[in-house]
C-alpha cells in the first residue's frame, strides 16, 4: 500500500498523498496530513468562536459533574479545549502527535494569556511521555478516526483507560459516520459539524474502510484533505467495553436524546469504574 509521502513530516508544508489517495489508509499517515499549511488554516476551519458558542459548556459541564480536575487533552490540535478548560479551572496536559499542532495550540494559548503544558505523543504509547493518572482524558474533534487498524484502536483505549483515576473518564467524539455509510446525512446541505465561514468540509470518497475528507478555503482557493476510518458507533462503544470501561453513554450533537440518523456527532462519555 503506498505511503503517500515519504517527507520528514517536520519540514513538509504540503500535502502529498500520492497518486492514489484512496489507497492510504495508516494510523501514520495523520503526520504527512497536518502540514504546516495545514495547520496555519486550522483555526479558520474550526472557527474557535462559532465553535465556542455551539458547544456552550456540554463539555466543562460533563467534567464538573465527575469531579473532573485533571484532564489530558490526548489530540490537543491547535489548543481550542485545553484554552476552554485552563479558562474554566482544569489543569490540562495537552498532547498531540504532531508538533506543528502543538506549536500552533502553545502560541495560541500564549496569545490568550495561558501557558500551555504540552507534551508531544503519539496515543499508542502515551503511558511512557507523560507520568501520573488524570480524572479525564478528551479526545475531539473526531481525532480517533485517524486510526486505520482495529490493534492500534485497542492499544490507544487502553493507554487511555490505564491514564485515567479508578474513577476517570473518557470524552471521545466521533462523526456519525453510520449516517454518511448508510447514505442518510440529508444530501450536500448537511452541515459537517464545525467550520467556519468561507470553507467547505465534504465527504470526498466513503466506504467501509475510508472516509476521506475535503476541506476547501475560498479566500486563496487551497484545497486540503484528511484520510479517516469511518467508525460505527455500536463499533467503538464495543472496543470501549472490551477494554475495560464499565459504562458509556453517547450524546449526539451535544444532546441526550436524539434519532440515531440526524447527529453530526456523536461524543461518548466513558467511564472507567
Ligand atoms: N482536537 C482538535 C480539534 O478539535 O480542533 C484537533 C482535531 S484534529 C482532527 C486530530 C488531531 O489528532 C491532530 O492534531 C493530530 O495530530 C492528532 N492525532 C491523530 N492521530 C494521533 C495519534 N495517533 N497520536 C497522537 N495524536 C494524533
Amino acid at each position: 500500500m503506498s505511503s503517500g509521502s515519504t517527507a520528514d513530516p517536520m519540514f513538509q508544508r504540503t500535502q502529498d498523498f500520492g497518486d492514489t489517495p484512496t489507497e492510504i489508509r495508516e494510523t501514520d499517515h495523520y503526520q504527512h496530513e497536518y502540514v504546516h499549511d495545514f495547520v496555519e488554516r486550522w483555526d479558520d476551519l474550526i472557527d474557535w468562536d462559532g465553535r465556542a458558542a455551539s458547544e456552550g459548556s456540554f463539555f466543562i459541564d460533563v467534567l464538573k459533574h465527575y469531579g473532573c480536575e485533571t484532564v489530558i487533552d490526548a489530540a490537543c490540535g491547535t489548543g481550542f479545549h485545553s484554552v476552554q478548560l485552563l479558562r474554566a479551572g482544569f489543569e490540562v496536559a495537552s498532547v498531540d502527535g504532531s508538533p506543528q499542532m502543538l506549536t500552533k495550540a502553545f502560541d495560541n494559548a500564549r496569545e490568550r494569556g495561558f501557558i500551555l503544558k504540552t507534551v508531544h505523543s503519539d496515543w499508542r504509547w502515551m503511558s511512557r511521555d507523560l507520568v501520573g493518572r488524570y480524572d479525564a482524558i478528551i479526545c475531539l474533534g473526531n481525532s480517533f478516526t485517524h486510526i486505520f487498524n482495529e490493534h492500534d484502536r485497542r492499544r490507544t483505549l487502553a493507554e487511555f483507560y490505564s491514564m485515567l483515576k479508578h474513577d476517570g473518564i473518557l470524552i471521545l467524539d466521533q462523526r456519525n459516520y453510520d449516517a454518511l455509510l448508510d447514505g442518510k446525512t440529508g444530501g450536500p446541505s448537511h452541515k459537517f459539524y464545525y467550520c467556519g465561514e468561507g470553507v467547505s468540509a465534504q465527504p470526498e470518497h466513503v466506504d467501509d474502510g475510508l472516509a476521506r475528507f475535503r476541506y476547501e478555503f475560498s479566500d486563496d482557493g487551497s484545497v486540503y484533505h484528511l484520510n479517516m476510518f469511518p467508525l460505527r458507533k455500536a463499533y467503538v462503544h464495543d472496543l470501549m467495553h472490551q477494554v475495560g470501561f464499565q459504562r458509556v453513554t453517547t450524546y449526539g450533537d451535544f444532546q441526550s436524546s436524539y434519532r440515531e440518523d440526524d447527529p453530526d456527532f456523536f461524543i461518548h462519555v466513558a467511564e472507567k469504574s
